[in-house]
């Protein structure tokens, strides 16, 4: 027997429909290039992006066109997140950050029919175009009238939106329609896309504004860092609106000095961003103190924040951390590590350790560690296996792809290429990637543990590990730190400064002191640079 209840399609104009009806007031900031504010509320996204819809409709864009966007963190790139979808098509950010050859390869594996090119980065785009031909209209953002470009069929982004309807009927009418495309960061192989459907996006809010996830509200004012090209801004443009909360968008200009300032001139509740992120703003409100006491959750994910400091923000500064988890291939928010009543009772480092960790999988989603041959493995807080997960927001095939068992399992999980420890209440702890661990003499060494340790270091401010061929073990983990100015240690010291921590074959045998350590365009350690540095004796 089933149920008798609607089916209701979960689709995402519902979101921007009820922001509209609920918080028409509520506001959404956009800071811009020259410092000013741009400042408008949920009733303008509404009735722009329902004119965007529209437009694109007129265009000729039909139901599954994919449509890519190339811009910063703004309000016209929250128009397109509603607008593109509401016009029965997909919206793909494409990353910035990425090279021009990566990003042909992506707009053209995508098949793009129109891209959104913001001008502030309209060149590096026009090398992308020389490459992705198939693009056939391209549409200015933020550009003026006699902008010059070599990009045809060139339209500017108001004139569009001027000529749009605001009473266009939303042609998302199938929660199973694709609604959004990401590729991954990528460090091995070739981008692959993840498509996202309304359902699944519409229950990742959802899920995301739980208690135990973000748990949003209509009191929060909202910074979202992380850039709309990662991972859909790990779903921030559509749990603001659907919870009614204020939104302020950075724009292009990430530095630690001016995120510092608009959370603290901007009153924000809750800002999310990598650790790389938040290690800038730390070292800014050290040297240069603000009252940033308005901030309820600092959310940081996608990469290990080391637990150094999360103690760094939350005894210096006052600021409540939530260490969150997730991936692309889960639209992205798995988890999130918030501290619950049993915990109230343990000391203050104690609880240090629960936050630094990535925490309880959000209601709707499931999480298992496995062993080689996949057998699930116990929740005992010293096991280590291959995380799997499972949901109505993670991922079961990649766009254009055959599922394979390297990414999918028989019985319908998702592998996800990283390595856990999960407690019995339940709390994860990623302790590496599968392609990133170190197998030493038949051990395996976690190279975040290890970087979590050395980042302790009072002397160091980064640090990476890899793991090097060795005749005699296999494979050893070699550290590569980036020290402060000041700093005096030695390797000897190093080793001496870990000995109490780790057993002695889990230490590096060499330490290589550094100025910087690449980044991935998502702002990660890229610890594939680093191997082939080491490969060709740069390191
Ligand atoms: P992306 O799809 O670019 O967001 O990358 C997803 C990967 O980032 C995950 O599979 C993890 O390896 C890593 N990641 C994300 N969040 C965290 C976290 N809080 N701690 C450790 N690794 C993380």
């Amino acid at each position: 027997m089933f149920g008798l209840m609607m089916d209701y399609p979960l689709t995402l104009d519902r979101i921007v429909e009820r922001a509209n009806r609920l918080f028409p007031h509520k506001r959404v900031r956009t800071r811009q290039l020259d410092g000013s504010l741009h400042d408008y509320t949920y009733a303008d996204l509404y009735r722009r992006s329902r004119k965007l819809a529209s437009a694109l409709a007129r265009l000729g864009i039909e139901s599954g066109d994919r449509i890519g966007t190339f811009a910063w963190n703004h309000y016209q790139h929250l128009e397109m997140y509603f607008g593109i979808p509401g016009a029965g098509a997909v919206c793909h950010p494409l990353n910035v950050r990425l090279f021009p050859g990566q990003l042909a390869y992506i707009v053209n594996h995508a098949e793009d029919r129109l891209v959104f090119v913001d001008a502030s980065v309209l060149p590096l785009y026009e090398k992308v175009a020389r490459e992705a031909g198939g693009v056939e209209h391209h549409v200015l953002v933020n550009a003026p009238e006699d902008i010059q470009t070599d990009l045809p069929n060139v339209r500017h982004y108001e004139e569009l939106i001027d000529e749009g309807d605001e009473e266009f009927e939303w042609r998302c009418t199938d929660e199973a329609m694709a609604m959004g495309l990401c590729y991954t960061s990528g460090t091995t192989g070739d981008p692959k896309g993840a498509l996202y459907s309304h359902r699944s996006m519409f229950l990742h809010t959802l899920g995301e504004n739980q208690a135990m996830g973000l748990g949003l509200t209509e009191t929060d004012i909202v910074l979202p860092v992380v850039p709309q090209f990662h991972a859909m801004a790990w779903g921030l443009p559509y749990a603001c609106p659907l919870a009614g909360a204020d939104m302020v968008m950075p724009g292009p200009d990430l530095s630690p000095a001016v995120l510092a300032e608009l959370i603290e001139t901007q009153q924000v509740t809750v800002a999310a961003g990598v650790p790389s992120i938040w290690n800038g703003v730390y070292h800014d409100l050290k040297s240069t103190p603000r009252d940033i006491s308005c901030v309820r959750a600092l959310v940081v994910g996608g990469s290990a924040m080391p637990r150094s400091l999360i103690a760094g923000y939350e005894r210096d500064l006052g600021v409540n951390v939530l260490h969150a988890w997730g991936m692309t291939e889960l639209s992205p928010l798995g988890s999130v590590s918030k501290l619950q009543r049993h915990h109230l009772a343990l000391t203050e480092d104690e609880q240090l350790d629960v936050k630094a960790r990535q925490g309880t999988p959000l209601g709707g989603v499931e999480l298992r560690i496995v062993d080689d041959e996949g057998v699930p493995l116990p929740w005992d807080g010293t096991t280590m296996g291959e995380l799997q997960a499972r949901g109505p927001w993670v991922i079961r095939s990649y766009f254009k792809r055959e599922p394979t068992p390297e990414h999918f399992t028989e019985d319908g999980w998702f592998r996800t290429g990283d390595v856990a420890v999960m407690t019995p209440d339940g709390y994860m702890t990623i302790t590496d990637r599968t392609k990133d661990l170190v197998k030493s003499g038949g051990e395996w060494i976690s190279t975040v543990a290890l970087e979590n340790a050395l980042m302790a270091h009072d002397q160091i401010l980064e640090a990476a590990v890899i793991a090097v061929p060795d005749e005699k073990w296999s494979e050893r983990p070699l550290a590569v730190v980036v020290p402060t100015p000041e700093c005096n240690v030695t390797g000897d010291g190093l080793r001496e400064f870990l000995a109490s921590r780790f057993a002695k074959f889990e230490i590096p045998d060499r330490f290589v002191l550094v100025d910087e350590l690449p980044k991935t365009s998502v702002g990660k350690f890229d610890k594939k640079l680093l191997r082939s540095a080491y490969a060709n004796g740069t390191l």
